[in-house]
């Protein structure tokens, strides 16, 4: 039986998941869009965070403070692939806040609760013709997990991570206080509350930086058959002050030595006689595939994606995990059938995966996303190479800005630019043992200065991961606040001990 759901999940994915995802989305969708017009009651918002607080107190009384807080949204609704342990002992508090409270063009932000998602966002910015700077692509990211945790996209060269377009925060303390910190206001709680994973508070409301949108992402893809010549354009690319810098840059490299670079920039139309590409209508091959028929190409082309197209590009096929889900998901016969249902819910497939699946996927996938300083990635890929030998990788250039305060994740000495490089998929080595390797990739990369990001299995220890992650002013700002007991530390949350 066993073997059987492992072998022909594809099949059952097809039968059973994806119209199970498609009601979801469909309910999803509307209730996106029912929830700004119908539900959307901004000024239900402090009565809201009352009920937050209520909880708060309801939880001194009941356990004295002796049981540890945590969020209470299920496991399996978070993106990250493994759920935590925490969850089962910990005392649960709703955070029901999903809506979007203000768009202040002016200003240049949107005021959300922590619930909303990408989805909801970019559907009701695009038509004002706003958008957030970084939008994480995936539509079930919430701003509650990428500023609790981390977010980046191919304009995090020019904004920075999810953290740095984030204005101003409002969290509910352990001890039940609404606390309000910005660049101005309680600094020290502001520049400490990025990647604590909730382990300061509960974050009730963020205000984040829009930029004007237009229709099209005028995309040029650039052909390269040498890692140099890609590592120096990508490199010379990334570096260009923000003035000069393309709108996106995203890199996928396809084998040690051959890689794609796309640069693309906002266009308000496509001009005469150029290509326009809705890439993700359900009949389009998937993204990376389609990226990747450019590497034969003589010359860069360039095509005009539509904008949510472009933000999207990767959601049909799970960047390109997809392909172990549902194998034959990207050939022509399935996309023109089946392709309009696609892609299966990511917390649907986590509800029926079952521990064979997940013991599979343990002994040989790979689903990791290192941050590491510009200047190491030629030597980083080397070794990635070495260890993984996973192809298509994904590259992602992103400025960790200097911060007044030191929080979390800080630049090294001399380098602000770092690249997220994303592995997702099956290690092509001999002996491949996950631990082992991961191990490795994670000294590797906290020797280069850089971090690992925490949705995916961390084997660190306790004392690597503080030394990776400077947690100076988390450590001071949750005992001022009484968290030190009251909500775990990051590490019991996010390491592979403390996750299923
Ligand atoms: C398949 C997949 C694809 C991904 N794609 C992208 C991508 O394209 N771009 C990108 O940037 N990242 C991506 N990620 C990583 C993603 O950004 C992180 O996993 C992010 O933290 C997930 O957000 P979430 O909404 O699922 O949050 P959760 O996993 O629910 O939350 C993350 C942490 O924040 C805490 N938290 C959440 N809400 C609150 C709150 N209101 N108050 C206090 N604490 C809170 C949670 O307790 C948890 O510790 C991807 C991850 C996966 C698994």
């Amino acid at each position: 039986m066993v073997d059987f759901l492992i072998k022909y999940r594809g099949i059952l994915v097809v039968l059973f998941v994806l119209p199970a995802s498609l009601i979801f989305k469909l309910y999803m969708g509307s209730r996106n869009r029912l929830v700004f017009w119908l539900n959307s009651a901004p000024d239900k918002h402090p009565e809201k965070v009352a009920k937050v607080q209520e909880q708060v107190k309801a939880w001194m009384r009941e356990t004295g403070g002796s049981v540890p807080m945590c969020t209470a949204r299920p496991g399996w609704q978070a993106m990250s692939l493994k759920q935590g342990n925490y969850k089962k002992t910990h005392y649960q508090v709703n955070i029901n806040l999903q809506d979007i409270l203000e768009i202040d063009k002016d200003k240049g932000t949107v005021r959300v609760e922590p619930m909303v998602n990408m989805g909801q966002i970019t559907a009701a910015l695009k038509p004002l013709g706003w958008m957030l700077a970084v939008v994480p692509e995936l539509d079930a990211l919430t701003v509650g997990g990428l500023v609790n945790g981390f977010g980046i996209e191919s304009s995090s060269h020019k904004y920075g991570l999810f953290q740095h377009i984030c204005a101003s925060f409002e969290i509910v303390t352990a001890n039940g206080e609404l606390v309000k910190c910005s660049r101005t206001e309680n600094r020290e709680m502001f520049y400490a509350i990025p990647w604590s994973y909730g382990s300061l508070g509960f974050l009730v409301c963020a205000e984040i930086k829009i930029v004007p949108a237009k229709d099209f992402v005028h995309l040029s893809y650039i052909p390269f058959k040498s890692k140099q010549a890609f590592l120096q354009r990508f490199t010379e690319e990334s570096n260009k002050p923000i003035e000069k810098a393309y709108d996106f840059i995203e890199g996928l490299m396809y084998s040690e030595q051959e890689g794609v670079l796309m640069l693309g920039n906002f266009s308000n139309s496509v001009p005469e006689g150029k290509t326009k590409n809705a890439i993700n209508n359900f009949w389009k091959p998937w993204f990376y595939e389609h990226v990747r028929t450019f590497l034969n190409k003589e010359q860069p082309e360039e095509e005009w994606i539509p904008l949510r197209h472009y933000y999207h590009r990767h959601t049909r096929s799970f960047f390109w995990e997809m392909e172990q889900i549902i194998p034959f998901g990207n050939q022509p016969w399935f996309r023109y059938l089946l392709g309009w249902m696609s892609p299966p819910d990511i917390s649907l497939l986590k509800l029926t995966e079952t521990d064979a699946i997940h013991e599979l996927y343990d002994a040989h996938h790979m689903d990791q996303d290192f941050l590491i300083p510009i200047s190491t990635l030629d030597q980083s890929l080397s070794f990635f190479h070495q260890q993984v030998n996973y192809y298509p990788l994904w590259l992602c250039p992103m400025k960790v800005f200097e911060t007044p305060f030191r929080g979390m994740v800080n630049p090294t000495k001399d380098e602000q630019m770092f690249v997220d490089v994303g592995i997702y998929g099956e290690p092509d080595v001999e002996n491949y043992q996950a631990k082992i390797t991961t191990r490795k990739l994670e000294q590797f990369v906290a020797q280069a200065g850089g971090f690992q990001a925490l949705y995916a299995d961390t084997y660190q220890t306790r004392e690597e991961l503080r030394q990776m992650f400077d947690h100076t002013l988390l450590d001071k700002l949750r005992k001022e606040n009484n968290a030190l007991k009251t909500f775990p530390e990051p590490f019991d949350k996010v390491s592979r001990a403390a996750r299923t």
